[in-house]
């Protein structure tokens, strides 16, 4: 892949913060490790970022992995070739930084947009957390 693909990041226009939790632990860093994931589950070239990242980028979420993710990979020598990764699924990091937005309160709508899923599949996971 070229060096362009960041060019064709989906984090592109997202708060850079957003990749750069402030606290190591608890519901806050939970929730904002998972808005994160969630932009990278539904990045075009997560594949290339995850390789440069896990050589590159010690701190932070890049390539749909946490730091510790990604070292974890690397110490296994795993990386850089995301294929071998047990990587999360995109899916699920999209489904549970959803549940995470609604269970704070976040409208429908707005977990919509932000996770980039319809209004139905919201009120399914609005159901899930409901039973
Ligand atoms: S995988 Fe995540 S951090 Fe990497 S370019 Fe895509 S959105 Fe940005």
């Amino acid at each position: 892949m070229s060096a362009d693909w960041r060019a064709r990041a989906a984090c592109v226009g997202e708060d850079p913060e957003l990749f750069f939790p402030v606290v190591e632990e608890g519901p806050l860093c939970e929730d904002q490790v998972a808005a994160a994931k969630a932009v990278c589950g539904r990045c075009a070239v997560r594949d290339a970022c995850l390789e440069w990242s896990t050589t590159h980028i010690h701190v932070g979420i890049a390539g749909g992995l946490t730091a510790e993710e990604r070292r974890a990979a690397r110490a296994e020598s795993l990386a850089p070739r995301p294929g071998r990764i047990r990587q999360p699924s995109p899916r699920e990091d999209i489904r549970a930084a959803g549940l995470a937005l609604l269970k704070r309160g976040e409208s429908n709508q707005d977990v919509a947009v932000r996770c980039g899923v319809t209004d139905r599949t919201v009120e399914r996971w609005r159901a899930a957390i409901s039973a």
